[in-house]
């Protein structure tokens, strides 16, 4: 698994003492780009002092820990921008890179995520790691450092994959009315 991007939950416990996290216990966090990619470190406060490889860190935080919640089950899946940046994010398809990224970017403006940190990589790759307000997962996205034109069709494409129609366009002719307006007399006769 060395996907170019990739989401981190907050663990259970504390990675150094293995003490599990009490609910509403402050903890420290941390990213760490290694040879392996990027990988999360979550710390006690106790032990956040005694953590190794700082050099290796891109990005810490402080971060309080929420007991999960036990979820009713949704009665009716709709899919959103945030489940299908799950969805995506899950796959290693490098073509949906830009859709990744459109999709954090609308989650952003949303106040869904917040943006915590942006790296750039020895090979010159822009990455932008983000914390989700709600759970305080790490969602790390490369951007794709797209120009203004790009980013419209990638618009239009992740509107398509949630099913929301595109803006009329003003240069089409105007609809039929006569359908509707024939579908409302067979109504009323
Ligand atoms: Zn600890």
């Amino acid at each position: 698994m060395n996907a170019e991007w990739n989401i981190r939950a907050c663990a259970a416990t504390c990675i150094r003492c293995q003490r599990p996290f009490a609910d509403k216990e402050m903890l420290s966090s941390r990213l760490r780009f290694t040879p392996e990619g990027y990988l999360r470190d979550d710390f006690c406060a106790a032990c956040w002092p005694q953590r190794g490889q700082p050099d290796e860190e891109v990005s810490a935080w402080a971060a309080q820990w929420h007991a999960p919640e036990q979820k009713a089950p949704e009665p009716l899946k709709k899919e959103t921008a945030e489940s299908l940046l799950r969805e995506l994010m899950e796959t290693d398809d490098p073509s949906k890179r830009n859709v990744i990224f459109i999709l954090a970017v609308m989650l952003e403006r949303r106040r869904v995520l917040a943006e915590k940190e942006v790296q750039i990589q020895p090979d010159g790759l822009k990455i932008r790691v983000y914390e989700h307000r709600q759970t305080g997962e790490s969602f790390v996205i490369p951007d794709p450092q797209l120009r203004l034109r790009e980013i419209e069709d990638v618009q239009h494409e992740v509107m398509d994959l949630l099913g929301i129609p595109p803006p009329p366009d003003k240069n089409a002719p105007p609809p039929a009315e006569n359908e509707s307006k024939d579908a409302e007399n067979s109504e009323n006769g």
